[in-house]
């Protein structure tokens, strides 16, 4: 759900039949009747049970077609034509209601991946982890920005993005191997290595865990 959701709750239009306001439902892949789009991604529907259109559709269709099915009413964004659904069932087109508050909640998360990506422009010369481990965190993230911020660790060379990495469930496990190759590789360029017993960072020479004090 990438594309801008929010401009189609601006001006909702309101159903002829009932007076109740359309709900902004995301259009089906396929248009059962003539297999085309409908060409929007975004149908305003009527789904109120009450509506007249939606009451009386029943019978109607009964008598003409001798299906049991009713109408729902449809408007595209931008026009005002009037369209009628066909469906089989109250709940026809309910689970397709687009939630606005998820909706923004994702326009959120998309601009700070967005925000998070142009500050990795600088993250090197800047030492700043901050957008690389935002990105690599970000299971939401596109996969190539969380590449590149995994290929920046080392460069960037900032040890607190060990921890945070290392608790992360990757759901991606190319993403987590090339994630711990890249912690590895930070490590031995700062002459560190993880206690085995206690996950301290000590040195790599080390014979003796400095936080735990087994011995290695
Ligand atoms: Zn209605
Ligand atoms: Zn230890």
């Amino acid at each position: 759900m990438r594309s801008d959701y929010r401009r189609y709750f601006e001006n909702i239009p309101v159903c002829p039949h009932c007076s109740v306001e359309l709900s902004c439902c995301e259009s089906p892949q396929i248009h059962v009747g003539d297999g085309l789009g409908w060409g929007s991604e975004v149908l305003y529907i009527c789904l109120n049970d009450e509506c007249s259109l939606f009451v009386n559709g029943w019978a109607q269709i009964e008598e003409k077609y001798g299906h049991n099915s009713s109408y729902r009413y449809m408007q595209l964004p931008g026009s005002n034509e009037a369209n009628l659904m066909m469906v089989g069932s109250e709940d026809a087109f309910k689970g397709s209601v687009i939630d606005l508050q998820a909706v923004d909640a994702q326009n959120v998360r998309y601009q700070k991946e967005k925000e998070a990506l142009a500050d990795l422009e600088t993250a090197i010369e800047r030492k700043n982890l901050e957008p690389a481990l935002h990105l690599i965190l970000d299971e939401a993230a596109a996969i190539d920005g969380r590449r590149k911020a995994i290929t920046m660790l080392v460069p960037i060379n900032d040890l607190a993005c060990i921890d945070p990495i290392r608790n992360h469930k990757f759901r991606d496990t190319s993403l987590q191997t090339e994630s711990m190759m890249a912690i590895s590789l930070l490590l031995k360029a700062n002459y560190k290595k993880e206690c085995p017993y206690c996950y301290e960072l000590i040195k790599s020479q080390a014979k003796v865990c400095m936080h735990c004090k087994k011995e290695l």
